[in-house]
């Protein structure tokens, strides 16, 4: 059931549901064909525009894509996850089958538990009991991680690790229903990875690291910034990503959990 903020705001987003635009949702149709387009436009024309210049734009076009992700395991352009599934198939951004984001990601919509360590799987804290078994080492990659350079450098490496320990943990309890998903994705990002190479001349390694890499940390640009704690006077801007609600919620809870980490 959807919540409102009050009534103005119910009446608004009635009235938007009826136009064109939301109807057809041809911004995210008119994204879809940019996306790719401007990916494999990029892609095919590798030896003009030289390696360095074909990784950004491809890193760039990556993190486009992982926001289009976002759109599509939200409900847009179709109601059809199946049809949504699809339109996010290829592996553009590299490293996580798309299901396994949207699994991931709708947890982190539970937003009771918004950035409690071990509930959120996007949350940047951590419980007092893993800090407390974390080593020197571990706590300052931590620590580095909650700033700004750290997230675009290191934050990827723990989204990787994270990802791939969850992977192997399900496997382990004998819950093999993301197999199908992973063995999917692996195949399409090797026949994509052979195609680079031999029709683009993209070397597979600058294809992963470069672009795959590059795309998850400029990705965590948008959600550094979305998710600092904020001050009341941040509360205008941060609005742009999320509504009031969820700020508040999202501010509570941050501090909740500094006050669980202290
Ligand atoms: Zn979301």
């Amino acid at each position: 059931m959807a919540i409102y903020l009050d009534d103005t705001q119910r009446k608004a987003l009635a009235h938007q549901a009826a136009s064109w635009t939301w109807r057809t949702q041809w911004p995210t149709w008119l994204l879809i064909v940019t996306i790719y387009g401007g990916w494999f436009g990029v892609a095919t024309h590798a030896r003009t525009l030289g390696l360095p210049l074909t990784t950004a734009l491809l890193a760039l076009f990556g993190t486009w894509y992982m926001s289009l992700h976002h759109e599509l395991l939200h409900g847009h352009p179709t109601r059809s996850p199946l049809l949504n599934a699809l339109l996010e198939f290829a592996p553009l951004a590299v490293w996580f089958p798309y299901g396994v984001y949207r699994d991931s990601h709708l947890q982190h919509h539970d937003d009771p538990h918004l950035t409690r360590p071990e509930r959120d799987p996007e949350s940047y804290f951590v419980s007092q009991r893993v800090w407390q078994r974390a080593g020197l080492a571990i706590r300052t990659l931590l620590t580095f991680r909650n700033t700004f350079v750290g997230r675009l450098l290191v934050g990827p490496a723990f989204a990787i690790a994270a990802t791939g320990v969850d992977a192997l943990g399900k496997i382990k309890r004998g819950d093999w229903r993301d197999v199908p998903m992973w063995l999917a994705h692996l195949a399409a990002l090797a026949a994509l990875t052979v195609w680079l190479q031999r029709a683009c001349s993209i070397p597979a390694w600058v294809f992963i690291v470069g672009a795959g890499y590059g795309s998850l940390s400029l990705g965590s640009i948008r959600s550094f910034q979305e998710h600092r704690a904020a001050h009341a006077h941040d509360l205008h801007s941060a609005r742009r990503g999320h509504n009031l609600a969820r700020i508040s919620s999202l501010v509570w809870r941050a501090k909740s959990a500094f006050r669980d980490a202290e």
